[in-house]
């Protein structure tokens, strides 16, 4: 994991071999709204690295760069060592194959099963047989703790387990990257446990890579092996959790989380 913003160069450094993300200078501006400022930032292999901060820092932002629903304006992007940004067309659909998102909204496919929401992208993308595609889908909703509800359909499920199918369906694509935006803000507070409870299981059983933006602070410090405090578009300090939310060394970082914890 390693960090640095150019406009705060006491930031540390840590060059490392097993590199799964990198951003390098990247800048993103909505008009003359300037949201990423010669972002530089990487995440390792196997890394869960939470992005906290306060609302309109460019969190959501960077994980939808690499989601490529949004393109940078300068810096460059790479995923396990292949061109996200700048790259061909060809380059993007190879990389995104690595890379799997769940959302706020869960976005399921509402005329889908539960089971074809899960099993629609292997076939269609990887070419799985539909076969395997609906084994590996009935194995995943049982890791959910949905088995039951193959056939349902998305909107005879609470939010809570939509969302957890929502988690079976990007999983379900094998990527090496699980890319989270703020995944139980749209859930009912009675809800939120148990998708949290899913994503804690799979940061312990599975060597996939996490990017996650969360106002959950337990979890963040549950499942993260970094946490990256973002203010106005630049990461202000970053650490291990057991640093970040009991010793954190920006009068910022401290002002956040008194505000959130
Ligand atoms: P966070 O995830 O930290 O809350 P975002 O990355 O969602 O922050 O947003 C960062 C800034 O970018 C905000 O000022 C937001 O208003 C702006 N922004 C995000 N998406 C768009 C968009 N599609 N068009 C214009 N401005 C946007």
């Amino acid at each position: 994991m390693s960090i640095e913003t150019r406009p705060t160069p006491e930031t540390n450094t840590v060059e490392s071999s097993s590199e799964l993300i990198r951003l390098e200078q990247v800048t993103k501006r909505f008009g003359d709204n300037t949201v990423l400022d010669h972002l530089d930032f990487s995440v390792d292999a196997g890394k869960h690295v939470t992005l906290i901060g306060p609302s309109g820092s460019g969190k959501t932002t960077i994980l939808r760069l690499l989601m490529t629903l949004l393109k940078p304006d300068e810096g460059t992007i790479t995923v396990d060592g292949q061109r996200l940004f700048p790259a061909s067309d060809k380059e993007v659909r190879e990389v995104r194959k690595k890379i799997g998102m769940v959302f706020q909204q869960f976005n399921l496919f509402p005329n889908m099963s539960v089971l074809r929401n899960i099993t629609e992208a292997p076939v269609t993308v990887l070419g799985m047989s539909k076969d395997e595609a609906a084994e590996r889908a009935r194995g995943l909703l049982e890791m959910v703790g949905l088995a039951d509800k193959c056939d349902a359909r998305p909107t005879q499920l609470s939010g809570g387990q939509q969302q957890r199918v929502a988690i079976a369906r990007a999983l379900a694509m094998r990527p090496q990257v699980l890319l989270l935006d703020e995944v139980t803000s749209a859930l009912d507070p009675e809800l939120v446990a148990g998708v949290l409870d899913v994503l804690r299981d799979i940061a312990r059983s599975t060597d996939i890579t996490m990017l996650c933006v969360t106002h959950e602070m337990n979890f963040a410090r549950d499942i993260s092996d970094q946490v990256l405090m973002f203010d106005s578009g630049r990461v202000i300090e970053s650490g291990p959790p057991e640093k970040i939310f009991t010793e954190p060394e920006r009068d910022r970082t401290r002002e956040f989380l008194s505000a959130v914890l």
